[in-house]
């Protein structure tokens, strides 16, 4: 096994072919679940640059048409791999294209559910999914069989629902089985992956440790060190876990403390990632460095660039000192980066192709001359968890709400100053304790406290009180794209405002802030 093999190469891999659909996404997704390691590339991927085989092959649908001129086709060499192909939507109109040119445009849009008909009860694809709700999203259609297929599956609307190649493993439907609105999609995509492609259901967390513990090994090789950045999310101490685990004390993590931290949180990431998790740990208190820098500064873009290009400085300065004992040198830098960023950055988005880059670990990469390791850059969120659960790292950190990098730095509006932080870190504490009293915290998606700086009048103990208001946010979503604000009970709401204006010096006033996102934001600034 050489040193830099891919996942792809180690588990059966389903290849999908994004076309740059919304839900290119979700086939990867849904093959996971049950267990098919399966992995996304560009619909302009060239199959002779592929290091490994799939298993199998599918082609995503996508927003554009298969007859227009600049309509993206597939790598013909895709066909001469002899695995099966499954076309969807647009997926299954390229097929069709490619197979005598009969795809036109749909005399009207068909967009929502249909009925599923299948033709051919015979045909494994199809195996239990008769009769069942299909989701629909296409405007084209094929206007007859393509070259060599039979028609397999229909709907009221769609003749050519579901086609096959008459000898050769080579499927097209119409409908989106990966969207859950397709009541046995994934059993479909099952059918396809373990019945039609072999594939192993060998994709599990437990499997994926050894592998990639193997693979770090390979990679580092048996001197070099590893140096990472930890924040006390989950991402940064699973992957830092990861790493001791493969190569122990030669893998160094760095908690920088920027004085916009929660409260005790250096401290407690301390004790549970050295105590706990037997991680070597260096914390940097540099807080004095940020608030500096941050002086006078109100515009939340200008505190995001002041904290992230200090960041850079201080981790530097950091890892040179850390240069190890016996004379090696650190050559690799950790980065947690997950699947959905790496998605992000190679999904098929057309001619002009948008790659978005990691500014903060581009920077130190530029400047140190180390080596990028990604241990999670396979992984979805719920897999790092998984695999978080696993590793022996608590069910409470595994589900942490997420923390933004700039840290209360933007959730202390207006200028940052040790003391607004205080106030604001203080009264996010209390608001965090109570959720967690009320047993709601992993209902809730991110909740935090915000410090307004207008001051609102008051009256304490028959004084006459002038102080700031703390505004405090609560939000539910599956994927931090869109999300509403969490509707908890007025008791609880009562609660935590008298705790905080009576606990926290500096506050007059709460507020629970009820916009949704969109129009607002998650994080105030
Ligand atoms: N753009 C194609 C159509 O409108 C394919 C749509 C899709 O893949 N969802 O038919």
């Amino acid at each position: 096994m050489s040193a830099v093999e891919q996942v792809s190469g180690i588990f059966d891999t389903i290849l999908v072919l994004d076309f740059g659909s919304q839900y290119s996404h979700l086939i990867t997704r849904r093959l996971r679940e049950f267990n098919i390691y399966a992995e996304m590339l560009p619909c302009t991927q060239k199959i002779s640059e592929l290091s490994w085989k799939p298993k199998g092959v599918i082609l995503s649908g996508g927003p554009y048409s298969v007859y227009a001129d600049d309509a993206p086709h597939v790598d013909p060499a895709v066909f001469d791999l002899n695995v099966p192909i499954l076309g969807i939507c647009y997926g299954m109109q390229e097929l069709a294209w490619l197979n005598g040119k009969k795809v036109g445009r749909g005399e009207k849009r068909e967009y929502g559910p249909a009925t599923l008909n299948v033709e051919d009860q015979s045909n494994p694809l199809f195996k239990g999914v008769d009769h069942s709700t299909v989701w629909m999203s296409h405007g084209d259609k094929l206007n007859g069989l393509p070259d060599g297929f039979v028609t397999i599956a229909t709907s009221d609307n769609s003749p050519y629902c579901g086609i096959a190649h008459e000898s050769k493993p080579i499927y097209g439907i119409q409908f989106h089985p990966e969207v859950t609105h397709s009541t046995h999609g994934k059993q479909l995509l099952k059918n396809f992956a373990v019945d039609i492609c072999h594939a192993a259901q060998n994709w599990t967390m437990e499997n994926f440790i050894e592998t990639e513990i193997q693979r770090i090994r390979d990679l580092v090789g048996p001197t070099a060190e590893v140096i990472g950045a930890v924040s006390g999310g989950v991402d940064s101490t699973v992957a830092s876990k990861l790493m001791t685990e493969a190569i122990g004390d030669r893998f160094h993590a760095i908690l920088v403390d920027n004085g916009v931290l929660r409260l005790n949180e250096a401290k407690n990431v301390k004790k549970i990632l050295t105590e706990g998790l037997g991680i070597d740990l260096t914390v940097i208190d540099a807080s004095k460095e940020f608030l500096g820098n941050l002086k006078g500064v109100t515009d939340p873009e200008k505190k995001r660039k002041i904290i992230g290009n200090t960041f850079i400085r201080v981790f530097e300065r950091e890892a040179e000192r850390i240069q190890p004992k016996d004379g090696q040198e650190i050559q690799f830098l950790l980065q947690g980066t997950l699947y959905p960023d790496v998605i992000e950055s190679i999904s098929f988005k057309g001619p002009s192709q948008t790659i978005k880059t990691h500014h903060n670990v581009g920077g130190l990469l530029d400047n140190m001359k180390l080596k990028l390791i990604e241990p999670l850059r396979e992984l979805f969120k719920d897999e790092v968890r998984h695999l978080g659960e696993l590793l022996g790292i608590s069910h409470e950190l595994v589900w942490r709400h997420p923390f933004p990098g700039p840290g209360l730095a933007i959730r202390v509006l207006g200028e940052v100053t040790e003391s607004q932080v205080a106030i604001a870190r203080n009264a996010d504490a209390i608001y965090i304790e109570e959720i967690r009293k009320a047993g709601i915290y992993n209902n809730i998606s991110q909740a935090f406290a915000c410090l307004l700086p207008v001051k609102s009048v008051g009256a304490m103990g028959d004084q006459r009180t002038y102080e700031q208001v703390i505004a405090l946010r609560a939000i539910e979503t599956t994927d931090f794209m869109t999300a509403d604000w969490y509707p908890f009970e007025h008791s609880f709401l009562k609660k935590v405002a008298s705790r905080i204006v009576n606990e926290v010096d500096g506050v007059a006033r709460v507020t629970y802030d009820i916009t949704s996102k969109p129009p607002a934001t998650v994080e105030w600034e």
